[in-house]
């Protein structure tokens, strides 16, 4: 638990880092493209993705 609390935070950190850089086109490619439902392949908000997805309503907790 306590290891993955610390993998988000570095992850958070890095994404901002790279934000800071001028990397948002890429970033939010990348985003996209981890981000998305497994089921209907839309792209989720980080927030969405331990949930449920809002295009097709799949329960998303059952593959991460
Ligand atoms: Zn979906």
């Amino acid at each position: 638990m306590a290891t993955g609390y610390l993998e988000d935070g570095v992850d958070l950190r890095a994404n901002l880092e790279r934000i800071r850089r001028g990397e948002i086109e890429e970033w939010l490619r990348e985003s996209r493209e981890k981000y998305k439902c497994p089921v209907c392949g839309e792209p989720l908000s980080v927030s969405a993705m331990r949930r449920k997805c809002y295009h097709c309503g799949a329960d998303l907790s059952k593959f991460v």
